[in-house]
């Protein structure tokens, strides 16, 4: 079956008391017993019975199916955010002592995660141009916990080689783990491009609007014990499981998630391509567009869509400002992939706290706004960005 079955299709298990179309929402903290032999094997993980929400939930673990049965994962767990997952698969993987190699261009939380909270734990993190595979190997070390990255970087628009990287990884016997937010996993495998750990914020594509919070992980069978550690003792730590209200709404949003994102990346080319004709417009970045650097690896590695993120520079930061303050129907908000157009200037929001000097060892530009393309009329979206230009 093709993606877009799968992902309606998927069912729960039965029975069902009222033989509900879709799956129930399971608003429980906790779960009874019969026996006390029941109780002590669901605890002790000898039968698969629910015991407590932090840990498992009938509602969450279908949403975890679903996107089982698309990615082909041997693993998912959901959790209530995407910096949860990240934070989850990272906490699995290293220890005091080691380093995580790194790229410079990083979601700014996550770049936050690794330099000052895990920095705290004896965590090392190692910025480079991941790009520059020598750079790779130089950084990667017997101390190297994982190699991580984002298949596509914002707002600079990089894409990294990923099998060559899952080459290096694999040579030191360390998994390759990607944040894939950027780009749908109904669109592309990571796993067949050597990622063993896939992180996604689900908060965007996935959530079906801005709707709610949420993040996925998927262990592809390379390296099991990461499942294990999270199952065993991540989610009974640290408490970020999804609940499961937010699993009832992100399955909802997997179910139109390839017909909207169709709609997406197809209004994000249509709108890269005619900005890139705009005067005022020093510069459209889309990977989408032939002309970009990244185009033919972006296309080998992801497919033929580009995603529904693009950026623009024009000609400094006060002609972000006046830009930003001048849309009409075009949202100023900081979110991603909302089925509502919306803009941000990233160097003085999502930036905002680092300094001048590691915004500029980042490539976050002034001059750049981000664009997240909707589901609107692209002709509308069009007219809103022109007028709105100094
Ligand atoms: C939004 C985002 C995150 C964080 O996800 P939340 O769900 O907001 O915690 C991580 N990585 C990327 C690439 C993102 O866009």
């Amino acid at each position: 079956m093709k993606k877009s079955t799968i992902a309606i299709q998927t069912r729960y298990p039965l029975p069902d008391a009222y033989g509900a179309v879709g799956m129930p929402v399971y608003h429980t903290a906790a779960y009874e017993f019969a026996t006390a032999k029941e109780m002590a094997d669901a605890f002790c993980g000898r039968s698969a019975a629910p015991s407590y929400s932090r840990v498992t939930n009938p509602t969450v673990t279908h949403f975890e199916d679903r996107v089982k049965a698309l990615t082909g994962a041997a693993d998912v767990f959901a959790f209530c955010s995407g910096m949860a997952a990240i934070t989850n698969a990272l906490l699995a993987v290293v220890e005091h002592g080691q380093n995580i190699v790194t790229s410079r261009h990083l979601f700014g939380n996550t770049v936050g995660l690794i330099n000052r909270t895990l920095a705290r734990l004896g965590v090392e993190g190692r910025f480079i141009d991941l790009l520059d595979l020598d750079a790779v190997r130089q950084a990667v070390d017997d101390h190297t916990a994982c190699i991580f990255l984002e298949i596509i970087t914002n707002p600079q628009m990089e894409v990294a080689d990923l099998g060559a990287l899952a080459e290096i990884a694999h040579g030191h016997g360390i998994p390759l783990i990607a944040d894939t937010t950027i780009i749908p996993f109904t669109q592309f495998s990571a796993k067949d491009l050597g990622v063993d750990i896939e992180v996604v914020s689900s908060t965007k594509y996935i959530s079906g609007g801005a709707t709610s919070l949420g993040g996925l992980l998927m262990e592809y069978g390379t390296f099991p014990q990461v499942a294990q550690r999270i199952r065993a003792e991540l989610l009974y730590n640290l408490g970020s499981y999804m609940a499961p209200h937010a699993a009832y709404m992100q399955t909802l949003g997997l179910e139109t998630l390839d017909a909207r994102y169709r709609v997406q990346a197809q209004n994000a080319l249509n709108l890269a391509q005619r900005l890139a004709e705009v005067p005022q417009i020093v510069q459209t970045n889309y990977v989408g567009l032939k002309t970009n650097p990244f185009y033919t690896l972006a296309q080998k590695q992801f497919g033929p869509t580009a995603g529904a993120m693009l950026t623009i520079d024009l000609s400094d930061k006060q002609a972000c400002f006046h830009f930003i303050d001048h849309l009409k129907l075009v949202r100023r908000v900081t979110n991603l992939f909302d089925n509502k157009t919306l803009a941000i200037h990233p160097y003085s929001t999502i930036f905002g706290p680092f300094s001048r000097s590691q915004k500029l060892a980042m490539d976050v530009l002034d001059t750049t706004i981000r664009l997240s393309v909707g589901l609107e009329d692209v002709d509308d979206i069009y007219e809103d960005i022109v007028q709105a230009l100094p």
